[in-house]
């Protein structure tokens, strides 16, 4: 199964993708580690995404689909992985239905985290990462309404969205996505 989670900065993505791979066994892809880890080595890719990275916006795209395209291999095509802020954009979401489709697969699974708000900005400034400052947070948020949330249509139209409401602890967001996967499982079984 190859499952994507899209939700605002601060929803949990990252914490219930790892959560999850765990659970399911499988690798999963997180462009924000993939850049950050470029940004520590001093990289000439880090130092491009840290310009965009380091104001709240989003890396290009053509960077990002890049990239991704590098790091994902046969073995998430064959077994599936779990993406986290991948896709973050229609056109991510076109090249990434591109990629797929070469290796004969799909997307299977979108699961959007629903978050309030202030929740968000609270659990942002916790985790005191270096990007996480309140001048970023509202770009990062602006960047989300525009260039994200379109996403939700996207898959919509699809039929593989499912919202999960990613207001509780860590344990209650990952049993609402834990039954959102069991159901795709269990139909995909019975189809
Ligand atoms: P968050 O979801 O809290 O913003 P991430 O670790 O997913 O955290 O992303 C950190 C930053 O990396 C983003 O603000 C953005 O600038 C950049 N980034 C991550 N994924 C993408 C992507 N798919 N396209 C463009 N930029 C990205």
């Amino acid at each position: 199964m190859i499952i994507v989670f899209v939700g605002p900065p601060g929803s949990g993505k990252g914490t219930q993708c790892e959560l999850l791979a765990e659970h399911l066994g499988v690798t999963h892809l997180s462009t924000g580690e993939l850049f950050r880890v470029q940004m520590e080595s001093g990289s000439e890719l880090g130092q491009i995404a840290a310009s965009f990275i380091d104001h709240g916006n989003l890396v290009p795209d053509h960077v990002t689909i890049d990239i991704v395209k590098e790091s994902l291999g046969e073995a998430q095509f064959n077994v599936g992985c779990l993406l986290d802020g991948f896709p973050r954009s229609v056109p991510q979401a076109q090249a990434l239905d591109a990629i797929l489709a070469e290796n004969n697969c799909q997307v299977d699974l979108v699961l959007a985290l629903d978050v309030n708000q202030n929740v968000l900005v609270d659990r942002m400034l916790a985790r005191k990462r270096k990007d996480d400052t309140l001048e970023t947070i509202q770009q990062r948020f602006d960047a989300y309404e525009h260039l994200t949330r379109p996403l939700l249509n996207y898959y919509q139209n699809r039929n593989v969205l499912v919202s999960v409401d990613g207001n509780g602890n860590i344990d209650r967001v990952f049993e609402g996505i834990r039954r959102a996967v069991a159901n795709v499982q269990s139909s995909s079984s019975n189809a």
